[in-house]
């Protein structure tokens, strides 16, 4: 057994280790997998049994953060930065441009950006990763990283003391798509079902991207209820009610999810296939009319 199946092991057992599976692709596949998947293993006894010869494998992201992964996935330096490091960052602004200087002004500027964007918490996510990517392309040579290293962890510490900074990538990621109006080709407009708000105060506006973060944390929910934590089926009923209020401008989409919610909450044995979901929302970004999601 590897050391970090050995670390993962022990801080499942005390609680201080974080564990991704992100195995589905393997499934009817694999009999190691399929053997988790029915219970017939316990998680512990999988992780041991991985070995070099599967297509899989565990890795340390951060400190105390692990994932199960196709090995065909290679991991950028910015996964392994704490994710914790994207909010607190903006706590703790006084230490890290003390640590880097040049970039004192971009991050005022960032922090001003994500104040004044429409869905700030997704502005926060994308924004502040892109301000502490900078430091990758910066020489770590002469840095005292000490206050820095229990915010941005270990793992990524270690890239930037490298004195050798990483070359900026060829082609940087173009910036995101300017949404067409939907109003044009979109169907019904949804301003009768927002006039509303369900809450009762001012429904926050609809956001794509956040649905699909809630529908992506409700798969991998469902998936650890069916390894055995039953209680985390209920964890993504919470998030599919999320998805569908960050929807609630495409009324259509949003009747389907809450379908699907209840269909979980109400059949016990039910195992929803939310990733056609994804595909309704590409189109709704996209202005397109949707897919329809197989009942
Ligand atoms: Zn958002």
């Amino acid at each position: 057994m590897d050391d970090t199946v050995k670390r993962l092991l022990a801080g499942l057992q005390d609680k201080t280790a974080k564990l991704n599976m992100n195995i589905t692709e393997f499934i009817g596949k694999d009999s190691k997998v399929d053997d988790l998947m029915t219970g017939r293993v316990t998680l512990p006894a999988f992780l041991e049994s991985i070995t070099d010869t599967d297509p899989y494998k565990v890795e340390e992201l951060a400190t105390g953060t692990f994932m199960v992964v196709s090995k065909r996935i290679n991991f950028s330096p910015m996964m392994r930065i704490r994710r914790e490091a994207l909010s607190e960052i903006w706590t703790r602004l006084d230490v890290f441009k003390k640590v880097y200087p040049e970039l004192a002004e971009r991050a005022d500027r960032t922090k001003a950006e994500i104040n004044s964007a429409k869905c700030s918490s997704c502005a926060r996510n994308s924004k502040t990763s892109a301000l502490l990517e900078e430091t990758l392309y910066l020489p770590g040579k002469g840095r005292d990283f000490s206050e820095l290293r229990p915010i941005f962890g270990d793992k990524f510490i270690d890239i930037l003391e490298n004195d050798t900074p990483m070359p900026r990538p060829q082609h940087p990621t173009p910036p995101p798509q300017k949404l067409p109006d939907r109003s044009l080709t979109v169907g019904a407009p949804a301003k009768a079902s927002r006039s509303v708000p369900p809450s009762g105060g001012v429904h926050r506006p609809s956001c794509i991207n956040c649905c699909r973060k809630h529908i992506g944390q409700a798969i991998v929910l469902l998936g650890e209820a069916s390894l055995g934590y039953p209680a985390h089926r209920w964890l993504a009923v919470g998030h599919l009610a999320e998805a569908a209020e960050e929807i609630l401008e495409y009324p259509e989409t949003a009747t389907l999810l809450r379908a699907e919610r209840l269909n979980i909450m109400d059949n016990p044995g039910y195992v929803p296939n939310l990733m056609p979901f994804f595909d309704q929302l590409d189109a709704l970004e996209l202005g397109l009319k949707p897919p329809s999601v197989p009942a």
